[in-house]
């Protein structure tokens, strides 16, 4: 693949006239949700940034696909490409790793390019990388493009947000994702696609990797599990047993997207807006024989045990059994 997402046409085609200008910026920060496809597009920056033919400067704007710097960047070795990430075990990007970058960048390019970073996510950062960074981004060796990647660029210090360029990736217009999504997944049928944009907050990526994950069967039979628990004929341990399998974060996202629907629908008769759509009769049945304070209560467990999911010391077993107890009962 060597070209960004229908979506993302506008971003590219500003940064393309960018390079043809010779005006690129040396740190772009990628924002957007996640699920849009920004790592995908600065794979593609970095592709384009380090084909080293001389063709690209001036009349194609694609990679050639044929230099050296193309055929080490499809053997994913490029010496000049960096990508700086957490840790497999960890989730915070270190300033040990910032500093290997640095003198990194401080090492003349071994093609003889761009040296390319990709920060991701780039909110991975703790305070001491971020300000081992600043120093970079203010004084960034010649021919050095910084990437860097967040979902959360809110979260970012702004030292290092007000030296980047922003490139902001929107939710995509829903025919677009939806016509991308049917091709990526041809076996969906078309309701289901919308469906899973709908769950996946418009993001079409988040959606392909649901669809191939089972999520809209598997989010089924959690309905009935919790269905079953709310009229006795099933064992909220079993079903804890059996969704912390499925992923613990994941199962409990979902009980959260159902009971803010209920709410939904105990406080307005024709709610404007219900992200479960597909199973509305299903919630609204449910909802019916709940009083809404004590969907309320819930909403507080389930957020409850969100905020406890990551906390290593916790029983994430305990954790989905003490949500679904809950469901036993009316009051
Ligand atoms: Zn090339």
């Amino acid at each position: 693949m060597s070209s960004p997402f229908p979506w993302q046409e506008a971003q590219w085609q500003n940064l393309m006239s960018r390079i043809a200008q010779g005006n690129l910026p040396h740190a772009l920060l990628l924002t957007g949700r996640r699920g849009t496809g920004k790592q995908h597009f600065a794979q593609q920056l970095a592709e384009r940034l380090l084909c080293s033919s001389e063709q690209v400067e001036t009349v194609e704007l694609k990679p050639c696909g044929e230099c050296k710097g193309c055929r080490l960047m499809a053997a994913k070795t490029h010496p000049d490409l960096k990508n700086v990430f957490p840790p497999e075990d960890k989730q915070i990007i270190s300033v040990d790793q910032i500093r290997e970058l640095t003198h990194h960048l401080s090492l003349t390019a071994l093609c003889g390019g761009y040296q390319v970073v990709l920060i991701s996510p780039a909110d991975g950062m703790n305070v001491n990388a971020a300000n081992s960074l600043l120093k970079t981004l203010e004084e960034p060796p010649a021919n050095t493009m910084l990437l860097l990647i967040s979902d959360r660029p809110s979260t970012l210090p702004a030292t290092i947000r007000s030296r980047c360029q922003v490139v902001n990736f929107e939710r995509p217009a829903h025919h677009s994702a939806l016509a991308w999504l049917l091709q990526q997944q041809p076996e969906l049928d078309p309701q289901s696609a919308n469906t899973l944009l709908e769950l996946a907050d418009g993001a079409p990526l988040r959606a392909a990797e649901m669809a191939s994950q089972g999520t809209i069967n598997q989010r089924a039979e959690m309905l009935d599990d919790l269905e079953k628990i709310t009229t006795g004929r099933c064992n909220p341990v079993e079903i804890a047993k059996k969704w912390l399998k499925l992923g613990k974060k994941e199962s409990l996202y979902w009980v959260y997207g159902w009971l803010v629907d209920m709410v939904r629908m105990k406080v307005a008769e024709q709610p404007p807006y219900i992200s479960n759509a597909d199973v509305a009769p299903r919630l609204s049945k449910m909802a019916a024989n709940i009083e809404l304070s004590l969907l309320y209560k819930r909403l507080d467990q389930v957020n409850e045990a969100l905020r406890l999911a990551d906390n290593p010391s916790l029983n994430p077993e305990l954790l989905l059994e003490g949500v679904l107890i809950g469901w036993t009962s009316r009051r």
